[in-house]
């Protein structure tokens, strides 16, 4: 599989891994545009959010769950933060292997778009 996360989740791309688990890994964008920002992904390769089927939903709750916790240990869950997740081609998804970005740190733009 071509995919540069799953590349990341197989270790062959080195990545600063901040958090894993069964379903899951987080680790920082190499390109960040705030202080904090990480990439929460599940392991398997689900191609955009749009992809995700139904009955597996809950996943995105757990993503967020984890974002949560990565907020508080990088000290911004007071401050706040943004999560996004881009999908498909005008949503801006770059990389298409479902991912959530956290993203804080800095007074974020009130421009979603
Ligand atoms: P998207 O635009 O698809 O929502 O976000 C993809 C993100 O993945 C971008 O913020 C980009 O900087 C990040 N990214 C792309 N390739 C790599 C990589 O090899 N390692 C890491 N850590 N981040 C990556
Ligand atoms: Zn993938």
């Amino acid at each position: 599989m071509d995919c540069v996360f799953c590349k990341i989740v197989a270790g062959e791309i080195p990545a600063d891994v901040r958090y894993q688990d069964e379903e899951l890994i987080a680790f920082r964008d190499i390109n960040p545009v705030a202080p904090t920002h990480l990439l929460i992904i599940p392991r398997k390769h689900v191609p955009s959010l749009a992809q995700l089927p139904d009955a597996e939903m809950p996943l995105i709750g757990h993503m967020a769950k984890t974002a949560t916790q990565l907020a508080r240990e990088e000290g911004v869950s007071e401050s706040g933060y943004r999560l996004v997740i881009s999908c498909g081609k005008e949503g801006g998804q770059v990389v298409p292997h479902l991912h959530m970005h956290l993203i804080g740190g800095r007074q974020l733009s009130d421009a979603l778009g």
